[in-house]
């Protein structure tokens, strides 16, 4: 699909959807580079990948992508190591599930600086990069939640709509210049995140997606490859959810 020795950065590839996204990347012989706050999972991460796809250029950064001068020291180096980034995807997000009377500040805070300042920071510090080579691909991480809201989450809700509308902002300031910005909206996808869910609260949700059963970190990954690729170019300022038909417009 021409991706190909193509520079891909991506937030939070330690585990679930964003080291299915990275192993995607991999396989098509492009170059990965992850951005995570744990060093040892991301070193282990490489090593896992090195023996896996034994030509693949891979690396670990360290980097709290909701800190903007960590963002942007990361990115510097990486631009002056590689020379240019293609594609940018945005994927890092935590959970801190409460209802909105019980929520602690530090729980809203939290959230929308892992989740939706991490995309201001990190979008901010590559586009420059981008805007000059006019070319590249912004995908963002969202969430079926962003769209329809969910009792418990209105943090998390609130970053992955916000992401949203941060998509459909810049997908304009830039798209006279060959640069795309689209969300992916993954439904109920297997993974830590989901892994803690009482099963009780599984069977509730399963009982709302119309295909029946959970999607995997590659159901999300192929989206992201499809959207990054140049078969998509005509594609900007567009939410694809990948859900098992949880939302239909
Ligand atoms: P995981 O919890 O499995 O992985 C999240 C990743 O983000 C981890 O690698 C984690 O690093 C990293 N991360 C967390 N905080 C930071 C930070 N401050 N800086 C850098 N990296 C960070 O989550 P998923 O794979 O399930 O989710 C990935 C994305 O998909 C998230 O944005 C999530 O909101 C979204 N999503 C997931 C759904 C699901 O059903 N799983 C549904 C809808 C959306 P570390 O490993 O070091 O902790």
């Amino acid at each position: 699909m021409g991706l190909e020795s193509s520079v891909i950065l991506i937030t939070g590839g330690n585990a679930g959807i964003g080291r299915a996204i990275a192993s995607r990347f991999l396989r098509s012989g492009s170059v990965v580079i992850i951005l995570g706050i744990n060093t040892e999972s991301g070193q282990e991460t490489v090593a896992a990948f090195k023996e896996e796809y034994p030509s693949c250029s891979v690396a670990f950064y360290t980097c709290d992508v909701s800190q903007t001068a960590a963002v942007d020291a990361a990115v510097e180096t990486i631009l002056r190591e590689y020379g240019r980034i293609d594609v940018v995807v945005n994927n890092a997000g935590i959970v801190a599930d409460q209802l909105l009377m019980k929520m602690q500040e530090d729980e809203w805070d939290r959230v929308l600086q892992v989740n939706l300042k991490s995309c201001y920071n990190v979008c901010r510090a590559t586009v420059r990069s981008m805007l000059r080579n006019r070319q590249g691909r912004i995908i963002n991480i969202s969430s079926v939640i962003g769209l329809m809201g969910n009792s418990g989450q209105t943090n998390y809700a609130a970053s992955k709509a916000g992401m949203i509308g941060f998509s459909k902002s810049l997908a304009k300031e830039v798209a006279t210049r060959g640069i795309t910005v689209n969300c992916v909206a993954p439904g109920f996808i297997e993974t830590q995140m989901t892994a803690s869910l009482a099963e009780s609260h599984k069977q509730a949700i399963l009982q709302d997606i119309p295909m029946g059963y959970m999607g995997g970190p590659e159901d999300i990954a192929e989206a992201v490859y499809f959207l990054a690729s140049p078969v998509a170019r005509y594609i900007t300022g567009q939410v694809l959810a990948v859900d098992g038909g949880m939302v239909m417009h």
